[in-house]
């Protein structure tokens, strides 16, 4: 390490503390989504907290967007810092949101409580405790250097879980990565992994279509569940065996991610297994309708025309041998996948960045699902763009959810040394 780095280091080493408590602080502002709760109430807490920083800072309501409404409005918040002189703008986008507690917590899930060197909570890892290393590294950075030039933004977005739409994805129509030159998306990937992008998404309902009859005289109707199940088989027996041949050569992590998959996501035929209490029994019909939804993840590698093809030709071929078959199918969501290149700036920053702080080479990898990268590669045409922060991914969504302290205190380092790498003054030969 240089002086200045080895002084940046340890700037951040003495802010433990801060970044432990800025962390339980931001755990303990539920963010539920859904619905889609105090996104006001975090963006003011970040608001008062990264203009004692010395950031300009927007609250950005996405009105219009899903779910967004007077009793659940999408805030943003977008802080941003200039250096003395021009430069590039480096930008840490954080989610804000949460997802559901769900069962077999040990510990209060918006305590934030510090237990063994880990902070527990909803958000702990997914992705609070990034959040805070973010904050924590631009204000060591801006403590320690003196003379640099550019900007650094900050942004807490609404959303991600549910798809981002109220948050970076607004942000990004309303041009507010226009002039942004590299993103760090500080997901928990584990504070040794760059995660490049992840594969696409395909959603679809398939309905068969039956008709409906007295259920003692199936005969005299057309059970659609029952072309449903003809589906079901023909998957199995072709499309499941033939996506698992598919083999990517994007570093995807869990090795099982690989390859092509395909979840059905639910399946419904009929009437409601569970009627409203006091309707008494379920009357006998036979079904004229059967829905189901999947979930096809897809590879860089592949065509999404080719995607969908796949499964029509599924359902043609069961159409071919089964009289008065007859579906429709719907897309209901569509994201192409993405890959930032290994030489982007942001990624060999980084990773030098990591080389300096833990002494070896990052892992590259690239995630399962999607994740705000997608609306950033999109909508704001911007490809240089990673994720890289604190936390084990395995970890996100499940009880007893927590952030490392020790890994939170490398990635905000890691985070700082790219600051001053891209933005700090030019380096002695
Ligand atoms: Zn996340």
């Amino acid at each position: 390490m240089t002086d200045l780095q080895a002084r940046l280091a340890a700037e951040i080493t003495a802010r433990r503390d801060d970044l432990i408590s800025l962390t339980q602080d931001l755990i303990r502002i539920p963010t539920l989504n859904p619905p889609g709760e105090n996104y006001r109430e975090i963006c003011d807490y970040l608001d008062r907290r990264l203009l004692r920083s010395g950031f300009h800072t927007q609250l950005v309501r996405a009105v219009g967007s899903p779910g967004d409404s007077d009793r659940y409005p999408r805030w943003n918040i977008v802080a941003r810092r200039a250096g003395a002189r021009a430069g590039e703008c480096v930008h840490f986008n954080s989610h804000i949101d949460v997802v559901d507690v769900g069962r077999g917590w040990t510990t209060d899930p918006f305590g934030g409580e510090l237990k063994d060197g880990k902070v527990y909570g909803r958000g702990a890892c997914d992705m609070k405790g990034g959040l805070a290393a973010s904050v924590v590294a631009a204000e060591a950075f801006l403590a320690v250097v003196p003379d640099w030039g550019g900007a650094i933004e900050i942004s807490g977005t609404a959303d991600e879980e549910s798809g981002g739409f109220g948050g970076v994805a607004y942000l990004a129509e309303q041009g507010f990565y226009a002039k942004v030159d590299h993103v760090i998306i500080p997901e928990p990937l584990n504070v040794d992994r760059i995660c490049l992008g992840h594969r696409g998404v395909w959603w679809a309902e398939i309905e068969t279509h039956g008709e409906i009859a007295h259920g003692s005289m199936p005969f005299l109707g057309d059970c659609a569940v029952r072309h449903m199940g003809a589906v079901l088989h023909e998957m199995e027996e072709t499309l499941f065996p033939a996506l698992a041949l598919k083999r990517t050569d994007m570093p995807v992590v869990p090795e099982g991610a690989k390859q092509s998959t395909l979840n059905i996501n639910s399946l419904h035929g009929g009437q409601d297994e569970i009627l409203k209490p006091g309707t008494g029994l379920p009357s006998p019909v036979v079904p004229d309708s059967a829905r189901m939804v999947i979930d096809r993840r897809f590879l860089i590698e592949e065509d999404i025309d080719k995607v969908q093809a796949e499964v029509r030709g599924v359902l043609e071929r069961v159409k071919a041998r089964r009289p008065d078959f007859d579906y429709s199918m719907r897309e209901m969501h569509r994201v192409l996948p993405t890959m930032t290149d290994r030489g982007a700036p942001v990624v060999t920053t980084v990773t030098e960045a990591i080389r300096a702080t833990l002494g070896r080479d990052p892992d590259y990898v690239v995630s399962p699902g999607t994740y705000d990268q997608k609306h950033i590669d999109r909508i704001g045409k911007l490809k240089n763009c990673v994720a890289y922060g604190p936390g084990i991914l395995d970890l996100a969504h499940k009880p007893d959810e927590y952030v490392g302290v020790d890994d939170m205190v490398a990635s905000a380092q890691v985070m700082a040394l790219s600051l001053l790498s891209l933005l700090g003054p030019p380096r002695n030969p």
